[in-house]
């Protein structure tokens, strides 16, 4: 028999574990650290995203959920009797290098959907870690900041725009000539480097798009601020204008155009040359 499950009131808790979990690892770091590697499983950056993660799954575990955890750290992990009944995506920390290096910017993402596909997502949290905000979405209920609804900009030219856009690959030769035109009328361009937090900018009409057009981004990454953005009314497509179909997994990646707007989103995708 299912029970209902208050995701929201989990997921906050969830969010507080993780900034608990965090915090004597962020008093290690807080001075810039450039030299920290990532990837050698005992490092500092290492610790600190596994501890993330292991937050998301004891509030899970405490609250006798079943779950399927999908996350950019561990992979795919059953969690429970009937793992198939939930689907939890978890980017524990989005934004790392920021993180290591004293840059405010990074979050946590957790996306919970009913298969693991990105259309399936029902409710999403992706917090601010270091400025306490919190967005969060339930499908069919919109998307808040803090509590507050939000909505997208109305900016529609260029010219106005701040546009993010992520240009970190070793494929930039081939992204580079898909948007020269976007980028020469484009007046306001920031990477802030931290995916999910700059779609929630989107989302709450901090900024008027977000473009990632490098095949390298995770699902993980993007999977609970695909929600928000949804649910705020602003509009993310993959770079041709069609829908996101793609599955939940670590190793699945995608592209996207977010948009604020019907408008910006079609100036954008005329502009974007594939
Ligand atoms: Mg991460």
């Amino acid at each position: 028999m299912t029970r209902k499950i208050n995701w929201q009131q989990i997921l906050i808790q969830c969010k507080n574990n993780i900034q608990n979990q965090i915090t004597p690892f962020l008093k290690k770091l807080n001075k810039p650290q450039p030299d920290l590697g990532i990837g050698a499983g005992g490092d500092p950056i290492k610790q600190i995203d596994l501890a993330a993660e292991n937050a998301v799954v004891n509030t899970l575990k405490k609250h006798k959920i079943s779950f399927t955890l999908i996350s950019e750290e561990s992979g795919i992990k059953a969690c429970g009797k009937t793992p198939d009944e939930h689907f939890v995506t978890v980017d524990p920390i989005d934004g790392t290098t920021n993180l290591m290096r004293g840059i405010p910017f990074y979050a946590t993402s957790i996306a919970v959907s009913t298969k693991p596909r990105l259309d399936t997502v029902h409710k999403a949290l992706v917090a601010d870690l270091h400025h306490g905000v919190t967005y969060m979405a339930q499908k069919g209920e919109g998307a808040y900041r803090n509590s507050q609804k939000i909505t997208p900009s109305k900016t529609v030219s260029l010219e106005e725009a701040v546009i993010g856009m992520d240009l970190n690959t070793y494929k930039v030769q081939k992204i580079i000539p898909q948007i020269t035109s976007l980028v020469k009328k484009t007046k306001h361009i920031r990477h802030l480097g931290a995916n999910a937090l700059e779609l929630c900018y989107v989302a709450d009409g901090t900024t008027d798009a977000f473009i990632d057009i490098r095949g390298k981004l995770r699902s993980t990454d993007m999977a609970a601020a695909y929600l928000i953005i949804q649910e705020a009314k602003a509009k993310i497509t993959t770079p041709r204008g069609k829908p996101l179909r793609i599955r939940l997994h670590p190793k699945q990646k995608v592209s996207f155009i977010a948009a604020a707007n019907p408008k910006i989103q079609k100036t954008i995708l005329n502009m974007i040359r594939l």
